[in-house]
């Protein structure tokens, strides 16, 4: 009854059904033993990406030949490219001192382009370049420098050179796995023969987030993006790289460190997370455009969460625990997105009345058939518990990294729409890091927002390897 629906949900009584909610969505409470776990062995996973002769490795650890930060002085003109999401940007960047002066352009990579050839991709990236710069009077300017941020896994063997490893976050244009994405983007933009470019550098965008944060902080050395995907970054000693063994750059120096790219959204990827993962990660993985692969970022990113809370929700219902058992609605794969996780977790946060507001307008949109006060509860229930799990199982992730660094104070720089916009999860992933690091929290680490490292990072990691380049033929 339609007009029923629309009235306000009565003050919420809770009763026995969340009892029995809570019984079935036990699994998804991690314990700081079980994080604790995690911790270790997401270390030794990144120990075996790091050695010289393990092969076929859940966790890559990329090498990204970034072996220093900026140092502030960084400055001129460059172009960045920024593919990573659903979105594509093409941006101009000014550095001077602290100063970063931007303009820039969105443009949409429409799905079928995701999922078309390579050539189409790349094609498409020229095509909305050269549009951007016919519009800022660049194309017949001088040849800019520019820092292309490619966020997905690259096996790079320089700085301006990177094999696509695998593609994630719903991209799947063929002919790009195992090619230099580079050459790619520079073949489209000889195919169209109107621009050309000069790429100083590849990079991911951690690496762009980390170099974005350190020019402000120069005790950045993490850098962390929770966003469609996620993934970190972080400064590592070159003796604990074994696979870079008798690594000399360009002009035969060996760096002290270098970061490295972790890609721990595989983290999990050869069985090491099964103690913790739940039939419903099980299922979010098997409807995924890449089953299998990347498991700990499917329990985590902005990609995934939504469709998390929807599969324990649809299940829940089927159990006849929620909406009076009518499960058809919640059962539409993707009618959930993770937006909604953050909306209904504010209702938590702002609604001093529990009168669940937004959370059962939320429902009613998308269909659900009987909506009572008790089932907006116990989604908001759900949804906190979903992201309560992906800010724990993140600060596991970063913790380890700052006891591995193990430096009196580190900061850790993060980006992404999880991070931005989602209400509760940055102060759970701050809470729960502090938990898990070992010493003393308060001089020990700082998360900072990192702001667009994936086009002004990418811009100074374009200047810091054009300053060195500089600095080493003076
Ligand atoms: C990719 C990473 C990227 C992360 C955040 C992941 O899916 O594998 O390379 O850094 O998403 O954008
Ligand atoms: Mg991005």
């Amino acid at each position: 009854d339609a007009r029923i629906k629309k009235q306000r949900p009565p003050p919420l009584v809770v009763s026995r059904p969340r009892d029995l909610i809570q019984e079935s969505c036990e699994r998804l409470v991690l314990s700081d033993q079980q994080l604790r776990r995690i911790m270790t062995l997401m270390e030794k996973s990144m120990e075996q990406g790091l050695s010289a002769s393990k092969k076929n490795v859940a966790v890559k650890m990329l090498p990204t030949y970034v072996d220093a930060v900026p140092n502030g002085t960084e400055k001129g003109d460059f172009l960045a490219l920024d593919l990573g999401g659903t979105n594509f940007r093409v941006l101009h960047i000014k550095l001077e001192g602290k100063e970063t002066k931007m303009t820039g352009k969105i443009f949409r990579v429409p799905e079928s382009i995701m999922r078309g050839t390579g050539e189409a991709l790349f094609d498409h990236i020229a095509d909305c370049m050269a549009k951007f710069m016919e519009e800022n009077n660049l194309k017949d300017a001088p040849k800019l420098p520019l820092g292309f941020t490619f966020s997905f896994p690259c096996e790079q063997d320089g700085l301006t050179k990177g094999k696509l490893v695998t593609w994630t976050k719903g991209f799947k244009a063929s002919g790009v796995e195992g090619a230099d994405v580079v050459t790619m983007l520079r073949d489209a933009c000889h195919r169209r023969k109107d621009i050309d470019i000069d790429v100083v550098a590849l990079l991911n965008d951690t690496v762009g987030t980390l170099m974005a944060c350190a020019f402000q902080e120069n005790t950045c050395q993490i850098g962390v993006i929770v966003g469609t995907g996620t993934n970190a970054c972080y400064m590592e000693r070159l003796d604990r790289i074994p696979k870079l063994a008798g690594y000399v750059d360009e002009h035969g120096v060996t760096p002290e460190e270098m970061i490295i790219n972790t890609e721990w959204g595989a983290f999990g990827d050869d069985g090491t997370m099964d103690f913790l993962r739940t039939k419903w990660d099980d299922a979010v993985d098997r409807e995924s455009i890449n089953p299998g692969q990347h498991l700990y970022e499917k329990m985590i990113s902005g990609m995934y969460m939504g469709e998390c809370a929807r599969v324990v929700l649809e299940d829940l219902a089927k159990q006849g625990l929620l909406f009076g058992g009518h499960s058809d609605a919640i059962s539409i794969p993707h009618c959930f997105p993770t937006k909604f996780v953050s909306e209904i977790d504010s209702d938590l946060l702002e609604d001093d009345d529990r009168t669940f507001q937004k959370t059962y307008q939320i429902l009613e949109d998308i269909g659900v058939e009987m909506i009572t006060a008790n089932d907006c509860a116990n989604v908001a229930y759900v949804c906190s518990l979903i992201s309560t799990r992906a800010a724990h199982l993140t600060a596991a992730g970063i913790a380890m990294l700052l006891n591995r660094i193990n430096k009196k104070q580190v900061t850790v720089g993060v980006d992404g729409s999880v991070y931005r916009f989602h209400p509760t999860y940055p102060t759970l992933l701050d809470a729960k890091i502090a938990e898990l690091i070992v010493g003393d929290i308060e001089v020990r680490y700082k998360l900072m927002l990192s702001e667009d490292g994936s086009g002004r990072g990418a811009a100074l990691v374009a200047a810091v390897a054009t300053r060195l380049k500089e600095e080493k033929l003076a």
